[in-house]
């Protein structure tokens, strides 16, 4: 039942990177720069959130050393979701306290990288990669209004320095892939890549999504873990 959504999912994500890779020809031939380039990280440190489709495709792969570095990253996420008094806090927490994706190699290069999810392909900076390791929370007011009026709103996602063809093009293959889900089972999921891969393999996350919206909440709590930011369900 799942194989029919991960080929779409590895569809989707072929179709996807061969439409950056027009558009990154496209931008060089306009003197366009993006910044990133193999063993750089920074974006690794912004949260990951992906459709659970494309976290069983990760899952499929994982090596059982990255589990157990997913599993921690998780139970770190658990504790944070539980803390956190809002969703800003939660966001500044995991990333201060967690670190980086833990599926991240010492290299600096992803560990799941062929099926790594589209919100990741889906980053591409228009500034010094420097920037997406930036905490906006503690810089000055003039910091970061010199950082924006730096920017071109036609081509980023203002106020961020990433594209906005590519988000907006990973968000309608998202979509997708949640309304697969919706088709099937009423509702779909996404949440935090690590959360996800965490569930599947605690709580058999794909044999719950069948049995319905409500059967797989009521599951997720019983375990502890129908936590607030890192599992979205839609509708909720
Ligand atoms: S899945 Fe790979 S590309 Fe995405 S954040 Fe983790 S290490 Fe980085």
């Amino acid at each position: 039942m799942w194989q029919e959504l991960n080929r779409q999912i590895l569809a989707g994500q072929d179709f996807f990177d061969d439409q950056c890779r027009s558009l990154l020809v496209a931008l060089r031939e306009q003197s366009v720069t993006i910044y990133c380039k193999a063993g750089c990280s920074n974006c690794c440190t912004l949260m990951v959130n992906a459709t659970f489709p494309e976290a069983l495709l990760v899952g499929a792969v994982l090596a059982p050393e990255q589990f157990d570095a997913v599993a921690a990253h998780a139970e770190g996420l658990a504790r944070i979701a539980c803390d956190a008094r809002d969703f800003k806090d939660y966001l500044r927490r995991r990333r201060r306290d967690l670190g980086p994706c833990p599926l991240l190699n010492a290299d600096g290069r992803c560990g799941v990288y062929a099926v790594r999810p589209i919100a990741c392909r889906a980053l591409f900076a228009t500034r010094n990669s420097a920037w997406c390791a930036v905490d906006f929370g503690t810089l000055h007011s003039a910091e970061k209004e010199a950082f924006m009026s730096s920017l071109d709103p036609s081509l980023v996602a203002f106020p961020t320095h990433y594209l906005a063809a590519t988000q907006a093009l990973g968000q309608q293959l998202e979509a997708r892939a949640a309304a697969a889900m919706v088709s099937r089972w009423g509702f779909s999921l996404n949440g935090s890549l690590a959360f996800l891969l965490f569930l599947e393999q605690r709580c058999r996350l794909s044999a719950l999504i069948p049995q319905g919206l409500a059967a797989t909440r009521q599951a997720l709590a019983a375990a502890g873990y129908d936590l607030p930011f890192v599992v979205n369900y839609d509708p909720i």
